[in-house]
């Protein structure tokens, strides 16, 4: 499996080396050409405002927003999630879209900007993952669509999918954990299985 890790800025080697330990092939994307036969690709967190910049100056984000249109499955992480998002604090910004969500930069505030918990989420297993934030998002809105992964105790929405795009708020790139990993080259192996055509929902 050949996945794509936006390779721009922020914490893209950590994800490759999480994706190699499962037995994928990460390429590291930073140019148009680079997303040629991907089977899958990994958004990392950083700063979105950064990696936003960068992928209009180098030409991906338009490919890139037309491949998760067209249903790639993609891994979105803190930063990640913030440019797949429809709206940033309530603006519509140029981004991947594929995630039908308002989300909130920065969420946790300056004092507790980053922090450690143990995190339910279902859909990966019994046992909580330990989900480091850090200047973490929220998501304060989500449309029906939207599958939510994850809540905080107090009920803030950390991580969530809709169809091909995986949005989690943490870094599950920093723990040994591969759980996150694994649910996403799962959701690959599945869409490759399905005809292209039914690839868009
Ligand atoms: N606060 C960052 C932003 O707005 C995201 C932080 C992260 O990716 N760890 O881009």
């Amino acid at each position: 499996m050949r996945i794509g890790v936006v390779a721009l800025q922020g914490a893209f080697r950590e994800h490759a080396q999480a994706l190699q330990r499962l037995g994928a092939e990460p390429i590291e994307v930073r140019l148009p050409r680079d997303l040629d036969g991907l089977d899958g690709i990994v958004v990392p967190g950083g700063e979105s405002t950064t990696i936003r910049q960068l992928m209009t100056e180098y030409g991906l984000l338009g490919p890139l927003a037309s491949l998760v249109a067209s249903g790639l499955p993609v891994l979105a992480t803190c930063a990640g999630m913030i440019v797949s998002a429809q709206r940033v604090d309530g603006e519509p910004l140029p981004g991947l879209g594929g995630l039908d969500i308002d989300v909130s930069r920065n969420a946790f505030g300056r004092q507790v900007d980053s922090f450690e918990t143990d995190l339910p989420v279902p859909a990966i297993g019994d046992h909580p993952f330990h989900a480091v934030f850090i200047r973490a998002p929220v998501v304060k809105s989500a449309e029906p669509q939207v599958r939510v992964l994850a809540t905080l105790p107090d009920g803030r929405i950390v991580a969530v999918q809709q169809g091909n795009v995986i949005g989690i708020a943490f870094h599950p790139e920093l723990t040994v954990d591969d759980r996150i990993h694994r649910y996403f080259l799962r959701l690959v192996t599945e869409r490759a299985q399905v005809p292209s055509a039914a690839h868009s929902n």
